[in-house]
C-alpha cells in the first residue's frame, strides 16, 4: 500500500545527510565535550560548528546566543521560568495567548501555581493575536510576553515584529515558541526585537530529542538545570554531541533549501485545497487564509468526528491528525479551534494536513482519490448529516 504521510507538524523523518553526520559521534567520536583530551576537543569542535549553523539560521550572527536544549519543550520551560525566576523582584505579570502549544500553556499553567498571574490573550476567527487586548494587558508588573511565532494546529503566522516592537516599547521581555516558524519562514532573529526563541531538531528534518533556545545577550535568566559548566554556564548536562551535530546539519541545508522548499510546499497544499473543496462539501479552511505557514492546511468537514477520518485514512496508509499530537486521543475538542470561536460541533470534524519534504503530486491525488469516498461513506453513517446534501 503506498504510504503518505501529512503530520510533519507532529514530527519529520530525519534527513539521511543529519543521520550521516550524526553516526561517527556514537561510533569513534565519543568524547565528552567537556574532556580536555583530544576525545574531548574533538567532539567540542563538533559542537562549535554545530552552534554556527543554528545561529546562522536564526539569524544572530554571535554564537554565544544560541543555547542547546533536549528539545522545544524544554526550550520553552528553559524561557519562561528562567525569565520568570530571573524578574521575580520586578514583577510576577506573564502575557501569552490562548492558542499556545501545551509546552507554553502548562508552563505558565504551574508559574500560576506559583503564584504568577497569567493572561491569556484572544485570538481572531483566523488565530491572530488581538494586538488591542494585548497592549492593554500590560501593566507595570508584567515581565514577559510569549507569544508563537506560528501556530502548529492551523498553521496561522503571528505578527512576530509588531508583538516584539509593543514589548520593547514597555520594556518587557518577548520570548516566541519558533519551533513550528524556524526552517518554514524566512526570518532574522536580530530583526525581530525578540529576546528568546525556541526551536525544536526534529521538526526540521532533524533528531527528535534536541533543541535550541535563542536568548538575546544581556537576558536576565535563570537556569532551569543546575550542574557542571555546560552551555555557557546556563544549561547544566554532558551535550548531546550526536544530536546537537544533527540539529547542526539540518539547519544548514534548511537554511539552503528554504525558499524553495517553500514554494514546493505551498504549491501542494493549494493543489490538495483545490481538490478538497472541488470533490467536497460543507468543508471549511481553518486558521488564516494567506498568513499561514507554507505546508499546514487544517480542513474542517461538517457533521463529522475527525478521529473516524484519521483512523480512516490510517487504512489507506495516509497519516494526518486531528489538531496536535499532544492532544490527540484525548477526544477533547482542540484548544486553538476554540479560541477562535470555531463551532463545537464543526472543530470536531476539523483536520491537519501538515506537508513535508517528501511529498508529491502524486501523494496529494491518492489523497484525493480516497477521501472523498471516506468523507461520503462516515456522512451517510453520521446521524448530524442531512442526507439530502451530496458530497
Ligand atoms: C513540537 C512543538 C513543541 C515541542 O517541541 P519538542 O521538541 O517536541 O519538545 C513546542 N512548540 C510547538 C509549536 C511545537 O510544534
Amino acid at each position: 500500500m503506498r504510504k503518505v504521510y501529512l503530520d510533519n507538524n507532529a514530527t519529520t523523518r530525519m534527513r539521511e545527510e543529519a543521520l550521516e553526520a550524526m553516526l561517527p559521534y556514537y561510533k569513534e567520536i565519543y568524547g565528552n565535550a567537556s574532556s580536555v583530551h583530544e576525545f574531548g576537543r574533538t567532539a567540542r569542535i563538533a559542537i562549535d560548528g554545530a552552534r554556527k549553523k543554528v545561529a546562522d539560521l536564526l539569524g544572530t550572527s554571535s554564537v554565544e546566543e544560541v543555547f542547546f536544549t533536549s528539545g522545544g519543550t524544554e526550550a520553552d520551560n528553559f524561557a519562561i521560568k528562567g525569565v520568570a525566576h530571573a524578574l521575580k523582584a520586578k514583577g510576577d505579570h506573564i502575557i501569552t495567548s490562548a492558542i499556545e502549544h501545551h509546552a507554553v500553556l502548562n508552563t505558565c499553567k504551574f508559574l500560576e501555581k506559583e503564584g504568577y498571574k497569567v493572561t491569556y490573550v484572544k485570538v481572531g476567527k483566523d488565530a491572530l493575536v488581538d494586538l488591542d487586548e494585548l497592549k492593554k494587558a500590560i501593566t507595570p508588573k508584567t515581565i514577559l510576553i510569549t507569544i508563537m511565532y506560528a501556530n502548529n494546529e492551523v498553521g496561522t503566522i503571528e505578527p512576530i515584529e509588531e508583538i516584539g516592537k509593543i514589548a520593547k516599547e514597555k520594556g518587557v521581555y518577548f520570548h516566541t515558541d519558533a519551533v513550528q516558524a524556524v526552517a518554514k519562514l524566512p526570518f532574522e532573529a536580530r530583526n525581530l526585537n525578540v529576546d528568546l526563541l525556541s526551536m525544536s531538531g526534529h521538526k526540521i528534518y532533524g533528531p527528535k530529542g534536541i533543541g535550541a533556545l535563542y536568548i538575546r545577550k544581556g537576558t536576565k535568566i535563570t537556569q532551569l538545570f543546575h550542574g557542571g559548566h555546560h552551555e555557557m554556564g546556563k544549561r547544566a548536562g554532558t551535550e548531546n554531541v550526536a544530536g546537537i551535530v544533527g540539529l547542526g546539519k539540518a539547519a544548514e541545508l534548511a537554511r539552503k533549501e528554504l525558499g524553495e522548499e517553500n514554494r514546493k510546499l505551498k504549491e501542494l497544499r493549494d493543489y490538495l485545497y483545490k481538490g478538497i473543496v472541488s470533490k467536497i462539501q460543507d468543508v471549511r479552511l481553518n486558521g488564516h487564509p494567506e498568513k499561514r505557514l507554507p505546508n499546514t492546511l487544517n480542513v474542517g468537514f461538517k457533521y463529522l468526528e475527525g478521529e473516524s477520518i484519521v483512523l480512516n485514512l490510517d487504512m489507506e496508509g495516509i497519516a494526518v491528525s486531528t489538531g496536535s499530537a499532544c492532544t490527540s486521543g484525548s477526544l477533547e475538542p482542540s484548544h486553538v479551534l476554540t479560541a477562535m470561536g470555531v463551532d463545537p460541533a464543526e472543530t470536531q470534524g476539523s483536520i491537519r494536513f501538515s506537508l513535508g519534504r517528501d511529498n508529491t503530486k502524486e501523494d496529494m491525488d491518492y489523497v484525493l482519490g480516497v477521501l472523498g469516498p471516506i468523507i461520503k461513506r462516515l456522512r451517510e453513517m453520521s446521524p448530524l448529516y442531512d442526507g439530502r446534501k451530496q458530497t
